[in-house]
């Protein structure tokens, strides 16, 4: 730190020199991220917002009000009428969140002291550092032929010790939608805890289904769902950071309270102490602003995109990897390594993502790519070898 201060012209030029060293969504290089440039309007709403803190919830009221709001909204969209949770970080601490209630109320309930989680060999890596710090096993099922998690191979896993099996909806590397349905009776009927992961899908599913996409329920209209994480941050462009967890029942909640002598309230089960009011402000902003109409409109403009690119790569030859599902599309071409062929991208100014189930070039269809940027790699693409 300096000794004196300085003054704000100087600072600002510093970091604006510093910031030019970031890759800009604007450019549509960014191919591999689940996140975008946020909406201007979530963003003017952050701003006032940020000295709020939901950690204290008694000295802001009306944030926490906020707060249950948008849990009510994202609820409704996963038909759920009474939802308990929280708007935190991302994707990594709702899962997590969800993770340490599914241990916590096993180890009340049915005594497990050495728990394991089944979750599919497509998961998030979250999942893994929710197991380390909640000192869980984790035991990964087969995928099928399609990429998606094995039920029977779940079944074959279940164990005694069993504390939580995970699926997912919108997998981070191809976007598919795991067999949840079926999941939900065998947890159903283990009597095991049951997570659904949509951070990246939530935002996207339901809306796609309102306007006639055949995409399967994955929400808490399934008995077993007990759980759901959903990300505004990703495809509900809402500011970073906003995740979100979603519980069936306020027990999963409580079985994760602590005590908060010198807060506003008892007891708190959040992982994080001090917590931003303002990702909650930005996303109630953002769902008004955009309602069920403005989003399923932008879900049909991400997919009429996604459906270009795979027809383009279809015609020069390259293999996609699966029929998408979502905005995403994996793929690789018969002569030309996969690595290979990112560097070469890389080269020509791509931001380049590798998937690793299977290895393959994904490129995730998010709002800041539109169709020309497209038209670009597609060309990009035929002229490589
Ligand atoms: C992105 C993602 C996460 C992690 O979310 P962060 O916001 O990066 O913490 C978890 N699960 C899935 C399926 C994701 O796509």
């Amino acid at each position: 730190m300096d000794e004196k201060p300085i003054d704000k012209e100087i600072i600002l030029e510093e970091l604006s020199e510093m910031h030019k060293l970031d890759y800009d969504y604007a450019d549509g290089r960014i191919l591999g991220s689940m996140c975008t440039e946020a909406h201007p309007f979530a963003k003017e709403v952050y701003f006032k917002f940020l000295d709020t803190n939901l950690g204290d919830p008694g000295l802001f009221k009306g944030t926490n009000l906020i707060e249950r709001k948008v849990i009510e909204s994202i609820g409704e969209l996963l038909s759920i009428e009474n939802p308990y949770g929280n708007i935190v970080t991302g994707g990594t601490e709702a899962n997590l969140m969800a993770i340490r209630a599914a241990r916590n109320h096993a180890r009340k309930y049915k005594g497990i002291t050495d728990g394991e989680i089944i979750i599919p060999a497509s998961a998030h890596f979250s999942f893994k550092k929710a197991a380390d710090m909640l000192n869980l096993k984790i035991v990964e099922a087969d995928l099928d032929d399609n990429y998606k998690i094995d039920v029977e191979s779940v079944k074959s896993l279940i164990s005694d010790n069993t504390v939580a099996i995970v699926a997912i909806a919108g997998t981070t590397e191809l976007g598919l939608i795991d067999p949840i349905e079926e999941l939900s009776k065998v947890a159903l009927e283990n009597n095991i805890y049951f997570h659904v992961d949509a951070a990246f899908g939530g935002f996207i599913i339901p809306f796609l289904r309102r306007i006639g996409f055949d995409l399967p329920v994955f929400d808490f209209s399934l008995e077993g769902v007990c759980s759901i994480t959903v990300d505004p941050h990703k495809m509900g462009l809402a500011p970073i950071p906003a995740g979100g967890i979603i519980f069936r029942e306020e027990e999963y909640l409580q079985v994760m309270a602590v005590d908060s002598p010198y807060l506003t309230v008892k007891t708190q089960s959040t992982i994080v102490g001090t917590r931003l009011g303002a990702s909650s402000a930005a996303t109630y902003a953002i769902m008004k602003y955009f309602g069920k109409e403005g989003y399923s409109k932008l879900a049909e403009e991400l997919m009429e995109t996604t459906k270009f690119f795979k027809e383009g790569l279809d015609e020069l030859g390259y293999e996609v990897v699966c029929e998408p599902e979502l905005n995403i599309v994996a793929f690789n071409h018969p002569d030309m390594e996969t690595n290979v062929l990112a560097e070469k991208l890389e080269k020509l100014g791509w931001k380049i993502s590798v998937a690793k189930c299977p290895v393959a070039i994904r490129v995730v269809l998010m709002n800041h790519i539109k169709l020309s940027h497209i038209k670009e790699l597609l060309e990009d693409l035929k002229e490589i070898f």
